[in-house]
């Protein structure tokens, strides 16, 4: 019965959870945007919510934390929506770098004559310039909107945290420089590049996180009401998009291992989709999940240690991998 299914599921993630929480040694937080560097290091939280309504969460899981580069899939949906999925890939392609998120490499090389992938900076400032309005505030209105239509609430941007990369961001301020030069932006510099810190430092939560992924593993629709928050063909590139490009340079391996459509953030956030599977008592999450984990010490390619290791952990216990 669910009752004795959720407790067994809500022990294993437990332990679980207090057996990574020691392993995010290894990784350090972020520090190159100087508020995220106030983070505690061995914070490890997690939250997993099924289609069917389990609700398994563990570990640090009420506190807040920018959504960073998660954004960068919503501000994707959102463009598409608002100009057309056809316009959007007319100007960002949907390639992986194996490159650093921030790397400026494949712009001065004029290689593609696009930014490689939405997910990338390169192409997430594209993007942010593609948003309908003339402020960053009016710019980042329609994403709040979509925010708040899965997860509950209106969420805020951490004005703190949105002062600390704008006075700090130089790499991004290149990049944008350089989109400028390539003539990729649709709107003023200053305002993109606002827009851009602006949307990083969007405040949500581990819960937060599973509900956006759980839309997502639903295809767009909303898994109580099955009203459509976001197109499934949007919907289906985003995922395609997270599994390839995702993780950064460390998208090839997250699919191997761990086999399911994820987006990380230097704030030690991961969102991560599993779309449905098969239907199974026993495991309510083959018939789709979404899981946002928070851990804000990170590898070497900026994702979460601990955050990795225990959703490879749970893919292989619950054999969640698509592949
Ligand atoms: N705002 C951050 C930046 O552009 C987001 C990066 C990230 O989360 N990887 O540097």
């Amino acid at each position: 019965n669910t009752e004795v299914t959720e407790k067994w599921l809500q022990e294993y993630v437990d332990s679980w959870v207090q057996f990574f929480k020691k392993q995010t040694v290894d990784g350090e937080v972020a520090t190159y945007i100087p508020i995220l560097a106030e983070a505690n290091a061995d914070a490890l939280g997690i939250s997993i919510i099924g289609r069917n309504g389990t609700i398994i969460k563990s570990g640090i899981t009420e506190e807040k934390f920018t959504i960073q580069s998660i954004s960068k899939v919503l501000t994707f949906i959102v463009a598409c929506m608002e100009r057309g999925l056809a316009y959007v890939l007319s100007r960002v392609d949907v390639e992986p770098t194996g490159e650093a998120f921030n790397s400026i490499m494949h712009l001065e090389m004029k290689r593609p004559n696009k930014p490689f992938n939405p997910l990338v900076n390169s192409g997430a400032i594209t993007v942010s310039s593609m948003l309908e309005g003339r402020t960053s505030d009016q710019k980042l209105e329609a994403l709040i909107v979509l925010l708040e239509k899965m997860i509950g609430y209106r969420p805020e941007v951490n004005v703190r945290a949105y002062e600390s990369e704008r006075d700090t961001s130089m790499k991004n301020r290149a990049i944008g420089y350089y989109l400028l030069e390539g003539d990729y932006l649709e709107s003023d510099l200053g305002i993109t590049l606002e827009t851009y810190f602006k949307q990083s430092a969007i405040e949500i939560t581990v819960d937060d996180l599973a509900r956006i992924g759980l839309v997502l593993s639903n295809d767009g629709f909303d898994p109580n009401t099955n009203e459509e928050i976001i197109p499934r063909a949007i919907s289906r590139l985003a995922k395609a998009l997270m599994l390839t490009c995702g993780m950064y340079d460390a998208s090839g391996k997250f699919a191997a291992y761990v086999g399911v459509p994820a987006k990380s953030g230097v704030s030690g956030g991961i969102l991560a989709v599993v779309p449905p599977r098969v239907r199974d008592e026993e495991f309510p999450f083959l018939e789709g999940c979404g899981i946002g984990v928070y851990g804000p010490a990170l590898d070497n390619q900026g994702n979460s240690i601990g955050g990795i290791k225990l959703l490879r952990h749970i893919a292989n216990q619950w054999d969640l991998s698509l592949f």
